[in-house]
């Protein structure tokens, strides 16, 4: 028995790292469809178990069609990190041990690794070392999580226990947002009953930033108790919501202030960017991802919260009136979830992979990849880049030249060249009510050539679709 899980956790191995040497060469893209891919693995219920060999086999054979590259050097999807090695080797590590993270006492390496993470994090970000931090799956979940300590303590001001009688007869809490929020905020405010009345939405400028002026005037008109939300990172600039002039406005007005800086919180951690995040240290909570630019494997978020006691109040699932307590620190009391992955190993392992000074230096690279391929996009007539690339993210549009429609055509047709030629991934949004194609420059392995490289893929696929509509036209 040990020989054999021996023989398979090596097969294992030895393919991982195939996988990943690959990974620069494979194909950009799924070769099958998710259609395609429900076919291969439909089977009925099985009614007797395999052998762990053979099943380990079957899964490699039947998942890798349906696999998206984004371990891949040229995937710039969504916004995507690239699970790094030792991410990824600390993960094995994390499933080998089995633990359960959610006390101290079942596993105290798991706590004590999260507890070091989490103070690394706090120095990485320079956020207020007072502050706690949870380990969760994302940053959906980090801001919700931090959302609801926003929500019980501005109750809690308001002379209202959300944790004694809930919200119902509650005095109305009011959220400002901009309206370029990324949309996983709004489901987050569901689940804390806060629903779309509550949502005071605030004009944001061409970047997607929030306005300053529009913020006051909103704020102004608010009576009881308030939450604002800010951004760090818009999903399609890169833009920065103006910290400096909100946060105090907010603030002089009793209201919590949240920043939803999934990947954008990073900035804080490069020496480039510093000052697009300044003043974000001014905020009570911030959700942000280590799946994103830290190249933690999936399923890695955080949240930090200036007040421990709120953050606690919020999630501890026993004594929820009990102070914070430096050495009784238990994962659990800072996220929604009770048994869990032992989060903390990935996060340790990146950090400690990287370092300080690696991660600033991948942080103002990607940035800069981010600059070369938008000048160098910017170079071929017909192309605009829409966004000023303060960030890694890039807002492309094809046809410029064209009416919106025929541009908006363009545009998907572009894309789905791109994805088919699979010299690089890349995706649509719709963006000031246009079809844009946006770029995300997040994975650790991109280097200039590869962006180069995909350039020259994009302009490729852009000259054809353009020689293709120009044939059919005649
Ligand atoms: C990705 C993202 C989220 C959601 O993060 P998940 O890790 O997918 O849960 C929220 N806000 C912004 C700005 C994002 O980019």
């Amino acid at each position: 028995m040990r020989n054999d899980l021996n023989t398979v956790l090596r097969r294992v191995a030895d393919y991982a790292a195939q996988y990943r040497a690959a990974s620069p060469q494979r194909p950009h893209r799924p070769a099958l469809s998710y259609t395609e891919m429900r076919e291969r693995f439909a089977a009925p219920l099985p009614q007797k178990g395999a052998e762990l060999s053979s099943l380990v086999d079957d899964l490699v054979q039947l998942a890798e069609p349906g696999l998206g590259a984004m371990t891949g050097p040229r995937f710039y999807g969504w916004v995507i990190g690239g699970t790094h090695e030792a991410g990824m080797a600390a993960d094995w590590l994390t499933s080998t041990w089995g633990q359960n993270a959610g006390n101290q006492v079942a596993s105290p390496a798991a706590a004590a690794a999260e507890e070091i993470a989490g103070r690394w994090l706090l120095e990485l970000l320079d956020l207020p070392r007072e502050a706690s931090v949870g380990f969760v799956t994302g940053a959906t979940v980090a801001n919700f999580t931090g959302l609801a300590a926003a929500r019980g303590e501005v109750l809690r001001r308001a002379g209202w226990d959300c944790n004694a009688d809930g919200l119902f007869g509650a005095p109305k809490v009011t959220v400002l947002i901009g309206e370029e929020a990324h949309s996983t905020i709004f489901p987050a405010l569901r689940f804390l009953g806060l629903g779309e009345r509550r949502i005071v939405s605030i004009e944001a400028d061409a970047e997607g930033r929030m306005r300053a002026a529009a913020f006051a005037d909103a704020m102004r008109k608010v009576e009881g108790p308030a939450i604002a939300i800010l951004q760090a990172g818009h999903i399609n600039s890169g833009a920065f919501d103006p910290f400096e002039e909100i946060i105090p406005l907010a603030r002089e007005h009793g209201a919590w202030t949240h920043v939803d800086g999934a990947f954008g919180l990073w900035a804080r951690a490069g020496k480039t960017t510093r000052h697009l995040a300044k003043g974000i240290e001014l905020a009570d909570s911030w959700g942000t991802d280590g799946h994103k630019w830290l190249q933690t494997p999936h399923d890695s978020g955080f949240v930090i919260v200036r007040d421990q006691n709120a953050h606690r109040q919020a999630m501890s699932m026993t004594a929820s009136y009990l102070p914070p307590s430096e050495m009784e620190r238990n994962p659990a009391d800072y996220v929604p979830e009770l048994s869990r992955r032992a989060r903390g190993f990935a996060t340790w392992a990146m950090i400690r992979a990287l370092g300080e000074e690696g991660i600033a230096q991948m942080v103002d690279r990607h940035c800069a990849l981010a600059r070369r391929l938008a000048d160098n996009l910017a170079e071929e007539p017909g192309i605009a880049i829409l966004n000023e690339v303060v960030l890694n993210q890039v807002a492309v549009q094809f046809g410029e030249d064209l009416d919106a429609e025929a541009a908006d055509r363009i545009n998907r047709a572009v894309i789905a060249r791109i994805q088919e030629d699979a010299e690089c991934f890349v995706g649509g949004a719709l963006w000031r009510g246009r079809q844009i194609m946006r770029v995300s420059v997040i994975n650790a392995a991109t280097g200039e050539a590869d962006i180069d490289r995909s350039a020259e893929a994009m302009r490729h696929a852009y000259r054809a679709i353009r020689q293709a509509g120009t044939a059919r036209a005649i």
